[in-house]
């Protein structure tokens, strides 16, 4: 069993109060690592050695030594890349191959990809007219926000929160980040990586524990962090935004979702079956980006179900390590009662279950693991509770529609408004719908391609600003004018 550590000026440490929590395996229900959990001494030690690192040597590094630093550190992760797909798997339980193809590649281009593009931004300038005839010159400046806390949740660990760390320290900030009590792995063996690749002490500190009265709480309250970026829940969200309210702090909040698939009758029928399925399935259904509503044009919608519910059948339960398995379990035992919770609700709101609704039967220790079934539902309406909650597991209901309002109007009738995926070969009705449907992010015949340089974030409440590319220095800078009389 492992013992993980808080992270604090370049060294592991213990919680005074010798707190400790456990954290068990998705797979089993063993439990697999031992965490100390931050209190406010901890939490106050890493806010000031991240102060200290700002007013140390890493504030003092040149754009060009800190982006050559973070090279390093993706080069870093990319050295200790089976540590890194180790250490996830075992807090996931989710497939090696999702590891290596996705989570971990992508942890390490966060840090490379916005090296280069803190290198190659431009800042604005305007020359302006002045009474005496001989005007004056407007520049920006843009200079770090300075500390930020960065709170990440569990359903893709690394990704996400060096989605965030890698364009706050590319930016000059310093970060105390807190990953979720339920994946502590990863932002542990990054602290390693940090000291490994010669990081000043300070610039990256990680504290463990929960949400309320404990390092989330403690890190979002305290007057010491300049800014607080977020992934979670909208309704823990909501809990930071009042916390960052106490000293005007900034906020960046990408939230959750209850994201509509649109399949239109002239689609690609294998392609849209196979985007479909893995916008719902993947990561056992726990993606912020998911598809939990599935429109599908009258016409095709016998044979889409169908076709779907053959290829949901399909999945091989398993190890993740385990080449005859390619579907993993939900990240605890608390997530699968919330899932097994909704399933139920489905059948009593009067769904029919086209496949799924309970959990497999796993042999040996696994029976005591997270696993569900993925589930289809077809005949709910839409106040149905499953219709209108995101439930963040391996699910979908299915409803067919007649037209390009009705489905427009459908997939708009929601509280969030983070992504949908467009299935059609009529490229001016993809424009048109792409436009009109309410998200941050749309995908036409495809899902979850992503190039780090677009705008990422959600509308209603799916989320506050956006980040990714330039997008991102919005958030982790602050842009000051100068103005030069000449
Ligand atoms: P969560 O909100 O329960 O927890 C996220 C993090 O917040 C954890 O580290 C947790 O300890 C911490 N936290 C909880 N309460 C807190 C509080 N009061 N103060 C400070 N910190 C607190 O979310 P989760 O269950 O870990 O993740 C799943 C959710 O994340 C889903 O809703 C999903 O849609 C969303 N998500 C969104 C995106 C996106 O980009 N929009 C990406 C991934 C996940």
């Amino acid at each position: 069993m492992r013992q993980i550590e808080n992270f604090i000026a370049g060294e592991f440490v213990g919680a005074a109060s010798g707190r400790r929590f456990d954290k068990r395996s998705p797979l089993d229900n063993r439990v697999i690592a031992s965490i100390s959990e931050a209190g406010r001494p901890e939490v106050d030690a890493a806010v000031a050695a991240a102060r200290a690192a700002l007013r140390g040597e890493w504030g003092g590094l040149a754009t060009e030594q800190r982006v050559d630093l973070l090279y390093g550190v993706a080069d870093g992760i990319t050295r200790r890349f089976e540590d890194f797909v180790e250490a996830e798997m075992a807090d996931t339980g989710q497939p090696s191959h999702v590891m290596r193809h996705v989570f971990i590649p992508r942890g390490a281009a966060n840090f490379k990809v916005f090296a280069d593009v803190i290198k190659n931004v431009p800042t604005e300038a305007f020359q302006m007219d002045t009474p005496d005839g001989r005007g004056a010159l407007n520049y920006a400046l843009r200079m770090p926000k300075g500390v930020i806390g960065v709170i990440s949740p569990w359903n893709a660990p690394f990704l996400l929160m060096t989605w965030k760390v890698g364009p706050a320290l590319a930016c000059g900030n310093t970060v105390v980040v807190k990953p979720s009590e339920e994946s502590p792995h990863t932002a542990a063996l990054l602290g390693e990586v940090m000291n490994e690749v010669g990081i000043p002490k300070g610039v990256y500190n990680v504290v463990h524990g929960f949400g309320p009265d404990s390092a989330g709480e403690f890190l979002t309250r305290h007057a010491g962090v300049d800014a607080i970026t977020f992934t979670g829940e909208t309704r823990t969200g909501a809990a930071i935004m009042k916390a960052a309210s106490d000293g005007m702090r900034d906020v960046s909040f990408e939230l959750g979702g209850k994201n509509a698939g649109i399949v239109f009758a002239d689609a690609d029928f294998d392609a849209a079956v196979e985007g479909i399925f893995r916008s719902a399935f993947l990561n056992t259904g726990q993606v912020c980006l998911g598809t939990e509503r599935v429109y599908v044009e009258r016409p095709i919608f016998d044979r889409f179900v169908a076709a779907l519910k053959l290829k949901a059948e399909r999945v091989r339960f398993g190890r993740p390590e385990s080449h005859d398995a390619n579907y993993g379990p939900l990240i605890s035992q608390e997530h699968q009662r919330k899932v097994l919770s909704y399933y139920a609700k489905a059948v009593e709101e009067g769904a029919t279950v086209v496949t799924g609704g309970g959990v497999p039967d796993m042999p040996g220790e696994l029976a005591e693991g997270a696993w569900v079934q993925p589930t289809i539902w077809t005949g709910l309406p839409e106040s149905a509770a499953v219709v209108r909650e995101e439930i963040f597991g391996p699910c979908c209901h299915i409803r067919p529609f007649d037209s390009e309002d009705e489905v427009v109007n459908l997939a708009n009738d929601t509280d969030y408004g983070l992504s949908t995926t467009i299935w059609t070969t009529n490229l001016t009705r993809a424009h048109r719908v792409a436009a009109r449907v309410e998200v941050g992010i749309t995908w036409i015949n495809s899902w979850f391609l992503r190039d780090l340089r677009t705008p990422f974030g959600g509308s209603k409440q799916s989320g506050i600003g956006r980040e990714g590319g330039v997008h991102s220095l919005e958030f982790y800078t602050e842009t000051r004018n100068v103005c030069v009389k000449l």
